[in-house]
């Protein structure tokens, strides 16, 4: 995609600090890193969000993610590393082209994701998760 910034650095039309390379996936520096070491992990094609990623596809770019992010354990010691993915601009998604988040992280190092959760009824659960066998190929 011809103005997609992160097929562009896949290209090196633009640049980028690069962790990783191999013949799926890039791993780079985000430029707004919410703490040194945070690293972007994409793949090379085109893709836009998970739902488009081959079981290829969805394999290679984890399989670097924990690579890279056993190398972020050994070269900052985090006390934690969160993997952030989002698809979608109701999901927080900026950029749509697939790239997951590694992120070190601290005791409060100011990153925050609200989680309101409901604990439904286990017949709620059931019932979400028949849905989603109905349709799982
Ligand atoms: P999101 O789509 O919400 O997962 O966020 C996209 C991420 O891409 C943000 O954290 C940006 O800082 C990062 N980003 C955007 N443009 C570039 C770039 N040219 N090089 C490195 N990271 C980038
Ligand atoms: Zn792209």
């Amino acid at each position: 995609m011809s103005d997609c910034v992160f097929c562009k650095i896949v290209n090196g039309q633009i640049p980028s600090t690069k962790v990783h390379e191999d013949g799926l996936t890039l791993a780079f520096m985000d430029i707004g890193e919410v703490n040194p070491g945070h690293v972007l992990v994409a793949v090379k094609p085109h893709v836009e969000n998970i739902f488009g990623l081959d079981d290829a596809l969805a394999a290679a770019v984890f399989q670097t993610a924990a690579r890279v992010a056993r190398a972020v354990q050994k070269a900052y010691s985090p006390e934690g590393v969160t993997l952030y993915q989002a698809n979608g601009a109701a999901a927080g998604q900026t950029v749509n082209h697939f790239h997951l988040h590694l992120v070190p992280r601290y005791d409060k190092d100011g990153m925050r994701l609200t989680w309101p959760a409901k604990n439904p009824p286990r017949e709620q659960l059931e019932a979400n998760a028949a849905k989603l066998r109905a349709v799982l190929e």
